[in-house]
């Protein structure tokens, strides 16, 4: 067992924000070797029922869960920051050129070590990330994953067409490649499986219904894929599958909609969509940096309150244009800000700090299914979190000192923090 004194964040069942200026957290072994929270809060409070407990102080400091990525790429990791016009240029252009050299096992393991390292730097202790359609690219990752101790969830890209020679895969074949992943890797350790279809227009009718068919065969395997990202993209989806009812729909029809379904986007939603992500248990990955960078639109977070579906945040890297979750969080609120008008008119809402790190914390654990389990430190949450420096610039200490309330501390570390601010970083209850 052993303990950190500094202040402390953490979420109620609510999603309150829960704060204590010298809070104390101890933790120790759980279940199978975890590394869990033990016991949390006040540090007068808690301190006398762990006398014997070793404590590190950390003064100045904060405690905080460690952030949860609802989307990334990692093949993406060198392409970060590619200019293009849109989506579909972006992805013809630098995608599947680069994450066609993913079938060589060697550079798969030398990017996915990059990619934990760069994970790490920022504070985010648990990514759903895509592979490419190689299975070489899967094995690489949760090795790499495995060694760290890291909780992970990824799965192999299934695209059986509109999709050039070197990224395109086999309809048979991809599946049983996708079911021979899930039975080497889900479950092992703290690493997850999801059944991966690029997007709609990439998986042929068979490849999509096989998909489906995986996904009820292993109920507790993630599931994720993108919907409703730009205009062009639906347009396209939409001629390709005239039967169902939207884009979105698309999914639902091959059995893709249910629990532990991660569906990146979701901007260009209507009321009928809205509700086929609540009544289905299926949840959205928010991914602002993207959607500027890529001209894609604007997620309306007060409609995703009012016909209530569940939703976190994510980087989208390499269409994402940061790993930090500080530079999300910003973005998030620029996107909540800006009103929209035309055909998908929305408010400009200003989402609270906590809201906003809630949202890449215990609410993006509570659309992945794994409420309790990360993205929280309250007892029995894994042993993941960030050591926060306040005061890691110039400006950040200067505006710091001048929060009088919590949402204040927190807004001045979205709007101004980065990589910097992450003092530490600790993974399963271990300095990473
Ligand atoms: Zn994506």
């Amino acid at each position: 067992m052993q303990a950190w004194r500094a202040s402390l964040l953490r979420f109620d069942d609510q999603g309150h924000a829960l704060f204590d200026r010298d809070g104390l957290l101890v933790t120790g072994p759980g279940a199978d070797g975890r590394q869990v929270v033990l016991a949390a809060g006040d540090h007068a409070a808690l301190a006398g029922a762990w006398p014997d407990v070793p404590v590190t102080h950390l003064p100045g400091r904060i405690l905080a869960p460690g952030f949860i990525d609802t989307h990334v790429h990692y093949p993406q990791t060198e392409i970060i920051g590619s200019p293009a016009e849109g989506l579909l240029p972006w992805l013809e252009h630098y995608t599947f050129p680069h994450e066609a050299r993913f079938t060589d096992p060697a550079h798969a393991a030398e990017v996915a070590a990059f990619f934990c390292d760069e994970l790490m730097r920022h504070g985010v202790t648990t990514p759903l990330t895509f592979c490419t359609s190689h299975p070489a690219s899967v094995d690489a990752l949760f090795t790499e994953a495995q060694r760290r101790g890291l909780r992970l969830i990824a799965g192999k890209v299934l695209q059986d067409r509109h999709s050039p020679d070197g990224v395109r895969d086999e309809t048979e074949q991809s599946l049983v490649d996708t079911e021979a992943l899930i039975r080497r890797w889900h479950g092992q350790g703290r690493l997850g499986y999801a059944i991966t279809p690029r997007f709609a227009p990439s998986c042929s009718e068979a490849q999509l219904r096989g998909a489906g068919e995986l996904a009820a065969s292993y109920p507790d395997v993630w599931i994720q894929s993108h919907v409703a990202e730009n205009q062009d993209e639906i347009a396209w989806a939409r001629a390709l599958f005239p039967d169902s009812r939207s884009y979105l729909a698309i999914y639902a029809d091959h059995g893709l909609m249910r629990e532990r379904a991660m569906y990146a986007h979701c901007i260009h939603f209507s009321d009928d969509d809205r509700a086929l992500m609540r009544d289905t248990r299926t949840a959205a990955a928010v991914c602002p940096t993207s959607n500027l960078f890529l001209g894609s639109g604007f997620f309306d977070f007060a409609a995703a309150e009012r016909v209530p579906f569940a939703h976190g945040l994510a980087s989208d890297v390499g269409g994402g244009t940061s790993f930090s979750p500080f530079v999300t969080m910003r973005a998030a609120y620029f996107v909540g800000r800006t009103p929209t008008t035309g055909f998908h008119t929305k408010p400009g809402v200003s989402l609270a700090p906590e809201r906003l790190w809630w949202l890449h914390t215990a609410g993006a654990a509570h659309a992945l299914g794994l409420e309790g389990v990360v993205g929280n430190l309250q007892p029995g949450c894994e042993a993941d979190f960030v050591v926060l420096d306040p005061a890691a610039t110039p400006l950040l200490a200067r505006r710091t000192r001048e929060a009088e309330s919590l949402a204040e501390l927190l807004f001045a570390l979205i709007v101004l923090g980065d990589d910097r601010a992450v003092a530490q970083v600790v993974v399963n209850g271990a300095p990473a």
